[in-house]
């Protein structure tokens, strides 16, 4: 016998593509490679549309009570997530909201591992001119993760510094006048 049934998509492949697995007949995993490449990425998926539901209490009050929702194109389509976000670098990667108040939707996310965030926090180094060029980066309608990569830095600290919460006697100022404008 030298293919095998997927338990996933039902298809009969070679065995080739399947994973080994000592546990499983044939000696090979119940799902085939394609099927199973996927699997993380739907966990998250799921698991991101069922805290946004808010069905349990802790859920409800991060993220349904405070507006947070999945874009209207993932909800509806795994497919559509897997191809903005693409596959996880690692099992370990998981979504990272960019900006913590934002939606789930391709411009606010990204598959992060909580030791690069912060790493990548600790080694961000601005200067004061910096902080006058993202706001002026923003006000273009550049995403985060671009203003982030310009300057070296997290996009987390990029919103941080654009919401005034780093950087405050430069930032601060700076969303003032851009408040009086509009
Ligand atoms: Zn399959």
């Amino acid at each position: 016998m030298t293919t095998k049934v997927c338990g996933k998509c039902k298809t009969e492949k070679p065995l080739d593509d399947f994973h080994m697995s000592r546990h499983h007949s044939y000696g090979r995993c119940p799902r085939c490679k394609a099927c199973s490449v996927r699997t993380g990425e739907k966990n998250s998926w799921e698991a991101m549309r069922h805290r946004c539901k808010g069905l349990r209490a802790d859920h409800k009050k991060y993220y349904a009570d405070r507006g947070i929702t999945v874009c209207h194109r993932w909800q509806n389509s795994f497919d559509a997530f897997l191809a903005d976000m693409g596959t996880k670098p690692t099992p370990q990667h998981q979504i990272d909201r960019i900006d913590n108040d934002g939606n789930y939707e391709p411009s606010n996310c990204r598959w992060a591992t909580r030791s690069t965030q912060e790493r990548n926090s600790r080694n961000c180094k601005l200067s004061h001119e910096d902080i006058p060029a993202m706001f002026k980066m923003r006000g273009h309608g550049l995403p985060y993760s671009r203003i982030a990569a310009k300057f070296g830095c997290a996009p987390t600290t990029v919103v941080s510094i654009l919401k005034g919460k780093k950087w405050k006697d430069i930032s601060l100022p700076l969303m003032a006048a851009r408040q009086a404008k509009s």
